[in-house]
């Protein structure tokens, strides 16, 4: 079977030669293990980080070794109680097409309640990072403004549309293309949104949120977190999520400069790590099922078929090739 090894850690921009397929034997699950034909793999911005030799909350992918990552797949043997062959499961031993898995890191999933990807997106690790973040880390309140970057994206596509079901008063979205920027509104109920590339963000965001704003869900940096310092209102809070302007760059970061705002504003800027609010998941779980099954939650996935084309995808994802989740299905 075929796994993705790591070949090089990237200098700026991943390019494809930085890992490689490669042929290797399927073990057969020892006892208390499953043995499962991955159907879907998940690429994600984080990997970014794990690709560069850094210590983080992660550790970083070893060089010629297998990476890892959030897949669901079909168990095709296991000697493990409590998981037959049949069953789906959720794991993270992604970037390859069959995974030996202890059954404690295995999490079933059920392929009758929603399709296999959604465990990977909406009701998955980018939208549990949504929900905790904007409820959670973010405190939103009913009647305020929200802000979320990265809007058209897994998270950022959530953050937007539990915010309007969570009754924000005014919900605005970045995102990088006119596409994007028009289905936040159309298909995500957004109530404005600009594309970052159009103008700088400050001026698009005043003129987004006249009346400023109360919420930032920033999934960007940069730019981006230093127009939302300069929008939010006094006891405004900002979820620090990700950073994904800077993961490639090989430069000084952009940081925001208008930091000391923070202190007559008495803002509160935090960041958050999906893993912290595992303990929301069965709340999460099921309030996003209800709004997907009554229509007033939706999401969208970009599916990559092969398992040859995963670097491809993930490369794009960094690029903004997605509109939500960015998945690989593998046939
Ligand atoms: P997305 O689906 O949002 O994909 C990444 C998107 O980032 C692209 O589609 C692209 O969209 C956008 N992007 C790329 N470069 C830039 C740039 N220079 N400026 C602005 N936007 C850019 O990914 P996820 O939803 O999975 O993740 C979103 C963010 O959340 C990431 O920063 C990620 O690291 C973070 N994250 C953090 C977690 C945590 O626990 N803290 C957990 C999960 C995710 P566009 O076309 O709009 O540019």
């Amino acid at each position: 079977a075929r796994e993705w090894h790591l070949k090089a850690r990237p200098d700026g921009w991943p390019v494809p030669a930085d890992a490689a397929l490669v042929e290797a034997p399927v073990r057969e699950p020892r006892p208390g293990e499953v043995l499962v034909r991955n159907r879907f793999l998940s690429v994600d911005p984080y990997m970014r980080g794990r690709m560069n030799d850094v210590k983080s909350y992660v550790p970083p992918f070893q060089l010629d070794q297998p990476m890892d990552g959030g897949a669901v797949g079909e168990v095709v043997a296991s000697a493990a109680e409590g998981i037959a062959v049949g069953d789906t499961v959720l794991h993270a031993q992604g970037w390859r097409e069959y995974a030996t898995v202890a059954a404690e890191h295995a999490a079933k999933v059920d392929a009758a309640r929603a399709p296999l990807s959604a465990y990977l997106g909406v009701l998955g690790m980018p939208g549990l990072t949504a929900y905790a973040g904007l409820l959670e880390v973010g405190s939103l309140k009913p009647g305020e403004t929200v802000f979320v970057s990265g809007a058209a994206g897994a998270v950022g596509s959530l953050v937007g549309q539990i915010a309007r079901l969570k009754g924000a008063a005014r919900v605005v979205g970045s995102a990088g293309s006119a596409a994007k920027v028009a289905k936040l509104v159309d298909d995500y109920g957004f109530d404005a949104a600009f594309n970052y590339k159009d103008g700088p963000v400050a001026e698009q965001l005043a003129q987004a949120a006249p009346d400023g704003i109360d919420v930032y869900f920033d999934n960007v940096g940069g730019d981006h977190l230093e127009a939302a310092i300069g929008a939010l209102n006094v006891r405004g809070r900002a979820v620090l999520c990700g950073a994904i302007a800077q993961y490639n760059e090989t430069g000084r970061p952009v940081g925001p400069r208008n930091l000391a705002l923070a202190i007559g504003k008495r803002l509160r800027l935090e960041g958050m790590l999906v893993n912290d609010h595992v303990a929301l998941r069965p709340q999460f779980t099921a309030e996003m099922a209800g709004w997907l099954a009554d229509g007033s939650l939706r999401y969208e996935e970009t599916v990559v078929t092969g398992i040859e084309h995963t670097m491809d995808a993930f490369i794009d994802l960094l690029r903004g090739g997605n509109t939500g989740k960015m998945v690989v299905a593998l046939d």
